[in-house]
């Protein structure tokens, strides 16, 4: 069995830890940096992307998140974490890991539309995925390497680039799955 960390310093960590066991792989919270030596593959949860790059510089994770990727070991950003994953942020100079070739607008779906539910088509998972965005951001482009796997609304929020995976939304908050395991087979590979 793979065995999956989600990085616990801010977010949506618990929902990912159940996620993760319902779609047949152990997780491990991961605090402390040493713990991803541990692991196969790591989610970067959702929460709030300034908050949780305060803690990756406060306890010495940037790098090491860094080469975690680096080395090949699967990523997957969800929401804020996939504003840490890309490698461009709409209206801010220097990007958090840049991984991901990809520009993301943070907040992108508009003060009126804070939290929403949508089902979306995901390339490879499902046509009927009930989707939760929370200030959500949008992937404003993408590079060559980088395949498309769900769009709402003529906006990109989902993406695959080899073994980095992201979504807009949170798949974690519902009882569906099958973006998960579908992290869980990247991961197995
Ligand atoms: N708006 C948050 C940010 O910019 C992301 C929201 C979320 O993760 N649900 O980091």
């Amino acid at each position: 069995m793979v065995k999956i960390g989600v990085l616990g310093l801010q977010g949506a960590i618990r929902e990912h830890v159940r996620s993760i066991e319902t779609a047949g792989a152990e997780a491990a919270v991961i605090k402390h940096k040493e713990e991803l030596a541990d692991i196969d593959g790591l989610i970067l949860p959702g929460g709030e992307s300034t908050t949780m790059r305060r803690l990756i510089d406060k306890y010495d994770f940037f790098e090491p998140l860094k080469a975690f990727g680096q080395a090949g070991k699967p990523i997957f950003g969800t929401c804020a974490g996939l504003i840490l994953l890309a490698n461009q942020i709409v209206g801010q100079e220097k990007p958090h890991l840049g991984l991901m070739d990809i520009k993301v607008e943070r907040n992108a779906f508009g003060r009126q539309r804070e939290s929403f539910e949508a089902e979306l088509a995901i390339k490879g998972v499902a046509d009927d995925f009930e989707a939760v965005f929370i200030r959500a951001p949008q992937i404003e482009a993408v590079g060559n390497e980088v395949e498309v796997l769900a769009e709402y609304q003529g906006s990109i929020v989902a993406a695959k680039q080899g073994h980095y995976l992201c979504s807009s939304f949170h798949p974690e908050l519902t009882d569906d799955h099958r973006l998960t395991e579908y992290f869980v087979k990247m991961v197995e590979k």
